[in-house]
């Protein structure tokens, strides 16, 4: 989430000039002059429009998901623990039942809901969603209202795993992870559905953390946050924009956890044997604070976390992870049989990441790691029969996507999938005074209030390898239109009004468009596409192939997978099921002749065929993002001639 910033708001909130406290020591705070801003920003969700295609039908599902949920079963809790009766029977699944009572996440579903529905609002205009948004806010506000110390949450001990984290107590669970989710609807519920008290209520919440932790210690600071604990540090650098308070940003600058966040800044990458989704959070933190303050080391930090994840710890997918845990970078040939790789939060979190460096430093590298991940990562967790979510993404050889139940399951990923699907307008568009960036290739419409442009782009990208962007502009009106040029293309040809456009992408990775723009202008992208080979990081014997920015794996049929048996409730439960034996085919030769091997299959798009030695049929090759109900295979063997 960015949230864009003037100056005199960056003076309201930080008091040029003035000493702040941050961890107990008085320091010079920053004058406002000094601050950057982001060189470009995000289009609101509500000035995009998804055209059709394979984004809008999976935001529907996702739409229609969220209408099945009942809000007043997620405030059970919150309203138990203000005295207040409750309306509606809690939730099972993460939200009350064994075994997942100890990891204390109840309440965490209510506050990706929240996000969730406030972002579909502005991404559909459909006014059940703000409905929706609304009663959760005032809802909490009522709860916040009857206890009376500013604090709403759902544990089943109440408060109690707080104060004994405040305490420096031996504590119950995740209770920071759980309560950031809580700050973060609220967040979003103010910025995207305007829901008139969520600001307020946010700003309670902060005050009660402020409160709560400000006789800790840096050292006692510092053993809690040893807990993973969401994105804290941004929620209350965001409280401390929204609320105009720049103790909220003294408090997220507190929750910086030095331990992570030292080595990384020195470029150090001290990332093997960690929880992956509770790292990953932290640094879109360190981001925000840096965009904030300026401070070298937090920018430093999640830039080369970025740059550490997603070139030397991700799976061609743009997942990481075995067993929600980052491992040493040569071991990945070893983590392959897991079917437990790629939990599908990281994927979300380092999309939140990744569009927030984009938007201070503008790079293609950026675009072309987001729509990877983006189709091959957040497309394929939605089942699309059912609408539900992965929580792994299995590169166990032959194993199948499992998808979360309606109303038992409430994983991390169930939540973080909620906002998935409601956001994919965030990140298509960006801009700056000049210019317009196009990053993804997706059908939708853009409107440029600033520059009264409109941008209607038309794709079936990837099945065709051309979009075309049409202009409607009030007046004529002189700006950019950046491209940009896909690390995976060869050779892009731009043609504007029919014209090829001889300009080349720039150091940048964009083709920049700068000329006078009238209504009935149409820019036409061709974007060719090839087959190519991936390597496994540290193992080239084994290979994923690719077309363009979409992955593909080999479809291995569908024995044993009955319908319905891969909406599971339990995702501890991941591998010990649907194992039948399954022949997985390897590829023999040189890896360099093998692309040769393989041949598109007429009539199919994206889809070819393998023919592989001692198989007396091929294998279909099909995007891994389509393989929803088919045991597939994302990394093939390969072995000498
Ligand atoms: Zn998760």
């Amino acid at each position: 989430m960015s949230h864009d910033l003037t100056r005199r708001e960056l003076l309201l909130a930080l008091g040029a000039g003035a000493m702040c406290t941050i961890a107990g020591r008085r320091v010079p705070r920053l004058l406002a002059a000094d601050i950057p801003r982001a060189r470009l920003s995000p289009f609101a969700l509500t000035d995009v429009r998804l055209l059709g295609g394979l984004f809008h039908d999976t935001q529907q599902r996702d739409a229609r998901y969220l209408f099945s949920l009942e809000p007043a079963r997620m405030q059970h809790n919150s309203r138990v623990n203000a005295a207040l009766a409750p309306k509606a029977p809690i939730y099972g699944g993460w939200e009350s039942e064994e075994p997942w009572v100890g990891i204390r996440c109840h309440g965490h579903t209510l506050g990706h809901y929240l996000s969730a529905v406030a972002m579909m609002y502005a991404s559909t205009d459909d006014l059940r969603f703000k409905e929706r948004t609304d009663y959760l806010v005032a809802e909490l506000r009522a709860c916040q209202r009857a206890r009376g110390d500013g604090l709403v949450c759902a544990f089943p001990d109440g408060s109690r795993p707080l104060d004994d984290a405040v305490a420096g107590r031996p504590f119950a669970g995740v209770p920071w992870y759980t309560m950031h989710k809580i700050f973060a609807g609220l967040r979003d519920a103010h910025v995207h559905a305007k829901s008139t008290d969520a600001l307020p209520v946010l700003a309670g919440l902060s005050d009660w953390t402020w409160n709560a932790t400000r006789s800790m210690s840096d050292e006692q600071f510092q053993r809690m946050l040893d807990t993973e604990h969401g994105g804290m540090t941004e929620v209350l650098a965001d409280a401390s924009v929204l609320a105009h308070e720049p103790k909220y940003l003294d408090l997220a600058r507190r929750f910086a956890h030095q331990k992570v966040l030292a080595p990384l800044a020195e470029g150090r990458d001290t990332l093997d044997g960690l929880h992956s989704n509770t790292q990953i959070p932290k640094f879109i933190g360190y981001q925000r604070v840096h965009e904030l303050t300026n401070l070298p080391e937090y920018g430093a930090a999640a830039r080369f976390f970025w740059q550490t994840v997603t070139e030397r710890r991700s799976f061609a997918t743009g997942g990481n992870g075995d067993q929600e845990h980052f491992f040493p970078i040569g071991d990945f040939a070893k983590h392959l049989g897991s079917a437990k790789t790629m939990e599908t939060c990281c994927t979300h979190n380092m999309l939140r990441l990744t569009r927030a460096l984009f938007a201070e430093q503008p790079s293609s590298k950026y675009a072309d790691y987001y729509e990877r991940a983006l189709y091959n990562g957040i497309l394929a967790s939605q089942d699309p029969d059912s609408g539900m979510m992965t929580y792994f993404q299995a590169t166990r050889p032959g194993y199948v996507r499992l998808y979360h139940t309606p109303t038992e399951s409430f994983w991390c990923c169930t939540g973080t999938g909620m906002e998935n699907h409601a956001k994919y307008g965030d990140s298509i568009y960006f801009k700056d005074d000049d210019a317009l960036y196009v990053n993804l290739f997706i059908p939708s419409a853009v409107t440029w209030r600033e520059r009264g442009l409109t941008v209607t782009q038309t794709t079936r990208f990837p099945e065709a390898d051309i979009t075309q962007l049409a202009v409607t502009a009030g007046r004529h009106t002189r700006a950019t239109v950046a491209v940009r040029h896909p690390g995976w293309c060869d050779t892009m040809g731009v043609t504007v009004n029919d014209r090829v456009w001889s300009g080349r992408a720039d150091a940048t990775g964009y083709v920049m468009i700068d000329r006078e723009w009238r209504s009935g202008d149409v820019v036409q992208v061709h974007l060719p596409m090839t087959l190519r080979l991936e390597t496994l990081p540290g193992a080239p014997d084994f290979v994923a192939f690719a077309y363009g920015p979409v992955v593909l794996a080999g479809a291995l049929g569908r024995d044993g997978i009955a319908p319905g048996a891969q909406i599971i409730k339990n995702e501890r439960e991941s591998g010990n099921m649907l194992n039948a034996p399954v022949e997985i085919p390897t590829l023999t030769g040189d890896p360099r002749t093998l692309l040769a091997r393989i041949r598109p299959v007429a009539g199919e798009p994206l889809t070819f065929e393998v023919a592989e030695p001692g198989r007396p049929q091929g294998v279909r090759l099909a995007p891994y993002f389509q393989l929803a109900h088919e045991r597939y295979l994302l990394y093939w063997k390969t072995h000498p001639a």
